[in-house]
């Protein structure tokens, strides 16, 4: 089963396994008022920490129920037979794909990805080729993934991923539409031919989307930054915020030909509705 269509843009919105009873009723108001914009697809995040993936599971199981959902794995300290159980357990919910990722060492756990038995996302890729029918996406870096010596090496990467299986690819949230275009046209270049769909973050709480901009490494056009600086309220943060975002996401389809849009909800429909709509895609 492909997630992707070829012939118009996708549109896909992301959540994260909800912490609490409080953060449980958020996700499935916002999941239900984001499914009547008809999405092609949504997908889950997949945490470190245990509980938070028997969690991921359940709510995969459940979105996987109304719409074709993407459960996100990752493989960082486990062992090939652990990770081997819960691709099983994941295509048991009737999800349609995953994405394969590496993850990261926890911070109270520094040494967990030397220790486990699968060290890439690829080795993921290639266990669920070989092992399961999911559809299987992987992550993409415009502005060069951290331990990534330059764009030349993560690019070899993404073809090693789309050889060994990978049908699609989502990239980590930017904000700089030449980075995509270079990383998109040097991904062509050396034969990739899978969808790079775009993570686009709506910036409707400024202060949120700096600090995970800080954390991701992700560069902000200096206008933006000297706008949302300079906005007199956090009212007024947000209008400049999502005026941007809806900009970004109207020009990474028309001029960047992105093949969709993958909207990081952070499990709250409000932002993620007037994004989607404000492009066109709902
Ligand atoms: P890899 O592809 O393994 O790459 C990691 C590094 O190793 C890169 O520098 C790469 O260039 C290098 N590398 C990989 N393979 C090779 C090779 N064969 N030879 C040489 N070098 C190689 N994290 C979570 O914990 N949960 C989530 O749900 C989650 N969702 C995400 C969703 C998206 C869209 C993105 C972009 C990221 C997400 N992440 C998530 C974060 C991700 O786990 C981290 O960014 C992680 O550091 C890298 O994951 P990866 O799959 O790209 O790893």
């Amino acid at each position: 089963m492909s997630i992707h269509h070829p012939d118009r843009p996708t549109l896909s919105y992301e959540f994260f396994p909800p912490k609490d009873d409080s953060g449980d009723a958020l996700l499935w108001s916002s999941f239900d008022a984001l499914l009547k914009t008809s999405p092609d697809f949504v997908s889950v995040t997949y945490g470190a920490g245990g509980t938070n993936q028997a969690r991921s599971i359940s709510v995969v199981e459940r979105m996987a129920q109304n719409v074709a959902t993407v459960g996100h794995l990752t493989a960082v300290g486990a062992t090939r037979a652990k990770t081997l159980d819960l691709l099983r357990d994941f295509e048991a919910t009737g999800v349609a794909g995953i994405l394969a990722l590496r993850g990261d060492s926890p911070k109270d756990n520094p040494d967990a990805l030397a220790q486990g038995e699968i060290k890439t996302a690829l080795e993921l890729v290639e266990l669920s080729e070989a092992n399961t029918g999911l559809d299987i996406g992987v992550a993409a870096f415009p502005e060069i993934h951290p331990e990534s010596p330059d764009l030349a090496h993560d690019i070899r990467v993404l073809k090693f991923k789309q050889d060994a299986g990978a049908t699609f690819a989502i990239t980590q949230l930017f904000f700089d539409l030449d980075a995509y275009a270079r990383f998109v046209s040097a991904a062509h270049e050396a034969g990739v031919t899978i969808p790079i769909i775009p993570g686009l973050m709506p910036i409707s709480n400024a202060k949120q989307v700096l600090r995970m901009a800080e954390l991701s490494g992700a560069s902000i056009p200096p206008r933006l930054l000297n706008d949302l600086q300079s906005a007199q309220d956090d009212q007024s943060a947000r209008r400049v915020g999502m005026a941007f975002s809806v900009e970004f996401g109207r020009r990474l389809l028309a001029e960047a030909a992105a093949p969709g849009l993958h909207i990081f909800s952070l499990n709250s429909h409000v932002a993620a509705l007037e994004l989607a709509t404000g492009v066109g895609l709902a």
